[in-house]
């Protein structure tokens, strides 16, 4: 069985401070064999993250793309998408790379929430984010990937190493990129782990870390 977290930032992200050797270092510790690397908008995190990690872990690099419409994840992103929430999906179709839309009914951050009927191709809705403050939000999002058969996925969005370990999806698949997408795709009966974060990491990502950067 395969634990995975496929919601994952580093410090290419101005929120996070994780360096790549530490991220894998912890998830090693907590026995990850998948992690997905996903920088808002950059892969720049995602692709050192996978050279430090060798074949301990397979990374999955991807980043979380800011568009107008809200937030979407392109997994397997090259780093070369427009901010575009209509051409992104185009794109990925055209690619192969595979859609994930991150908190999507998180009213309090950048879910796509009302525009997800604008995402022509979405591969899996993240049912469960650790950081949503309000849980409810997770649920709505739950009840969406059931009422409409959409695949469903669940991640930390872990920005610092306590984070790690907050969420898991239990894979019973070869430890490689296409069984993985092939499994989340084909299996409604997954496991997952779900634990939702304090208050504290999103105090840190967004009053500690911006501090440190001007002093
Ligand atoms: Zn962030
Ligand atoms: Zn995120």
């Amino acid at each position: 069985m395969l634990k995975a977290d496929f919601h994952i930032h580093t410090h290419c992200s101005r929120c996070s401070d994780m360096k790549p050797r530490d991220i894998i270092k912890n998830a090693l510790t907590k026995k990850y064999d998948v992690l997905g690397i996903v920088d808002h908008d950059s892969i720049k995190g995602a692709l050192t993250t996978k050279k430090v990690a060798g074949k301990k872990i397979l990374i999955i690099p991807g980043e979380e793309i800011k568009t107008v419409h809200g937030e979407i994840i392109v997994l397997l992103s090259d780093g070369k998408y427009n901010k575009n929430l209509l051409d992104i999906c185009d794109r990925a179709k055209d690619e192969n790379h595979f859609i994930v839309a991150p908190h999507p009914f998180d009213y309090l951050r950048k879910g796509v929430k009302n525009n997800i009927v604008k995402v022509k191709k979405l591969d899996a809705l993240e049912i469960f984010n650790s950081r949503v403050l309000v849980n409810r939000f997770n649920l709505i999002a739950r009840d969406y990937a059931e009422k409409n058969k959409i695949p469903k996925i669940v991640g930390s969005d872990a920005h610092f190493i306590e984070e790690i370990g907050n969420a898991a999806v239990f894979l019973d698949c070869e430890k490689n990129i296409d069984s993985i997408f092939d499994y989340l795709i084909k299996n409604d009966n997954l496991k997952f782990y779900c634990k939702r974060c304090s208050i504290i990491p999103h105090l840190k990502s967004n009053i500690v870390l911006p501090f440190k950067r001007i002093f």
